[in-house]
């Protein structure tokens, strides 16, 4: 890097230049000039919607060999024109985050640390768990007879990264099941 002068003073630069007003080039750090937006190195971008909450913004991803480089909002979206708010514009790091969890953690009941757990282990005490509780609560009947055919023993409460048609299948599931109690984060 050359050293600085008198001459790369912003002031000089300003009165040397046809930049007079110093609102341009004459105030314009090297580093500055040699800063590119993200966005420049991205191989390819796809537009995609923010899963955090139920407005649903839209979004640009940007992504280089295959990771997610950038996200940034999408003007074309009629739903918010460009617009995402502090936890959507930071969603790029729901894919790169060194805190995302990627393996699954099981906490015993009166247990102080986590466990790792297979996909398989993990599935058969959900199903164990499910099964057992819409048994034990099921409700026939209320007091006067009346057919209910329903468990109050299992809920669901869906996060807003689900989409459209896992919602449709949860509810679907839980509906059969008897389950009348589902909700979404998003709605809440
Ligand atoms: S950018 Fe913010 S307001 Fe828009 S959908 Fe995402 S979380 Fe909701």
């Amino acid at each position: 890097m050359s050293p600085t002068t008198f001459l790369d003073w912003p002031v000089i630069r300003q009165l040397r230049s046809a930049d007079k007003t110093g609102r341009g080039a004459a105030v314009t750090s090297k580093a500055t000039r040699e800063t590119a937006p993200r966005t420049f190195e991205a191989d390819s971008v796809a537009q995609s919607v923010c899963p955090y909450c139920a407005v649903g913004c839209g979004q640009l991803v940007y992504s280089k060999d295959g990771k997610v480089t950038h996200v940034e909002g999408n003007p074309d979206s009629p739903v918010s024109r460009g617009r995402l708010c502090p936890k959507g514009a930071a969603s790029e790091q729901l894919g790169n985050s060194p805190l995302r969890q990627t393996k699954i953690k099981y906490r015993a009941p009166y247990a102080t640390e986590w466990t790792e757990l297979d996909h398989d282990t993990a599935m058969d005490m959900i199903a164990d768990r499910f099964l057992e509780a819409r048994r034990k609560h099921w409700e026939d009947t209320d007091e006067q007879g009346r057919p209910l055919r329903r468990t109050m023993g299992i809920a669901s409460l869906g996060g807003a990264t689900l989409d459209n048609e896992e919602n449709y299948l949860i509810k679907k599931l839980f509906t059969a099941a008897g389950a009348i109690q589902m909700e979404n984060q998003a709605r809440i």
